[in-house]
């Protein structure tokens, strides 16, 4: 079992303090993979396919209504250098040395896309003390309530992702992060990153289609020209496809066990460690958490939680206060 020191820090800073809150979980051993939710969706990303064009950045930040990261209203242009409180998904570039060849690891660049992973058994779910993130049981979404939230932050440490954003520039500040445009489902849309991809490299669908299908391109034969479905697969896809000539895979589909598995896919050309991906265990942080600490912080968390709250109340008084004399 790989784990490094951040994620050490992670599992003994955030993991074992948060699940004290909450208690062990449980029935699971350590290597036994969580199954799927029944109706679980998610996207695949293929760093191969992408050309970094950032549309899904500009789709994800219409659909989602999110600011833009400069006040200056004379720009006319968005240059978001990572996720933030204002950014929900990313495109990062990897590059060495002379830049010559696409998804090559010596002299050339790389494209990744970073979100929120909608992790099978997400440490952010398990660590807010009260329950304002929620895995949807049907569909997998990882999901956030702000009226629920007491900004305690728990979350932000537990993330193996590093994804969760507070909104520090607000006096009643939210949590951050991508929420597979879950707002959209209802109205038969879906996830605005994935509608919004030009070449396939961002594909929206069920998790097991999605999972066949990355599968399937990890067997395609270098350099040859083959069909990728664009946009969305499954029952309710489009049938768009798009001809490419197929890259040299990484034999590695991200997402498929990293701490437990994720619904977020990811193929790349460049291994994912230079790509920025953390190297993570297979086994969720939950589990792992569970015993590490647990006695020594189990009479913490309690008490943090609630001066998280009572903080947070305050302000947001202070603020409603403020609101009502300015009126
Ligand atoms: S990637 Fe982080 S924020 Fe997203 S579900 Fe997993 S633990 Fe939660
Ligand atoms: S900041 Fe909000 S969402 Fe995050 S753990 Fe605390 S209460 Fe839960
Ligand atoms: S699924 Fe929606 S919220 Fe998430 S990155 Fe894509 S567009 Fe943004």
């Amino acid at each position: 079992m790989k784990i490094k020191r951040r994620d050490f820090l992670k599992l003994s800073a955030g993991g074992s303090l948060l699940m004290a809150t909450l208690g062990p979980t449980a029935a699971l051993s350590n290597t036994e993979k969580k199954a799927l939710p029944p109706d679980a969706v998610g996207i695949l990303y293929d760093s191969t396919l992408c050309v970094g064009c950032q549309a899904c950045m500009v789709a994800c930040k219409q659909a989602n209504k999110m600011p833009l990261e400069t006040e200056d209203v004379y720009r006319r242009w968005d240059n978001p250098q990572d996720l933030s409180s204002k950014t929900l998904n990313i495109i990062k570039r990897y590059q060495d040395g002379s830049e010559a060849t696409k998804d090559q690891e010596q002299d050339g660049y790389a494209f990744i896309k970073r979100q929120c992973m909608h992790c099978i058994e997400p440490s952010c779910v398990s660590a807010c003390p009260v329950s304002a993130l929620r895995k949807d049981a049907k569909n997998g979404i990882v999901s956030y309530n702000k009226d629920a939230c007491i900004g305690c932050r728990y979350c932000q440490i537990a993330c193996p992702f590093n994804i969760p954003k507070f909104q520090w520039e607000s006096t009643t500040p939210e949590i951050v992060k991508c929420q597979l445009c879950n707002h959209l489902l209802k109205e038969g849309k879906y996830a605005a990153c994935c509608s919004a991809c030009p070449t396939g490299a961002s594909l929206y669908g069920p998790m097991e289609d999605l999972l066949a299908e990355a599968k399937r391109r990890l067997k395609l034969e270098p350099g040859v020209y083959a069909n990728f479905p664009l946009n969305r697969i499954g029952p309710d896809g489009s049938n768009r496809t798009t001809s490419h000539k197929v890259g040299q895979y990484v034999q590695h589909i991200y997402g498929e066990n990293e701490v437990g598995g994720t619904q977020n896919l990811m193929l790349a050309g460049v291994s994912f460690s230079k790509l920025g991906m953390p190297e993570l265990p297979d086994e969720p942080f939950v589990r792992l958490a569970d015993g590490i600490q647990y006695a020594i912080y189990k009479g913490m968390a309690y008490p943090l939680a609630l001066l998280g709250a009572l903080i947070y109340m305050i302000r947001k008084g202070e603020n409603n206060g403020d609101h009502k004399d300015k009126a």
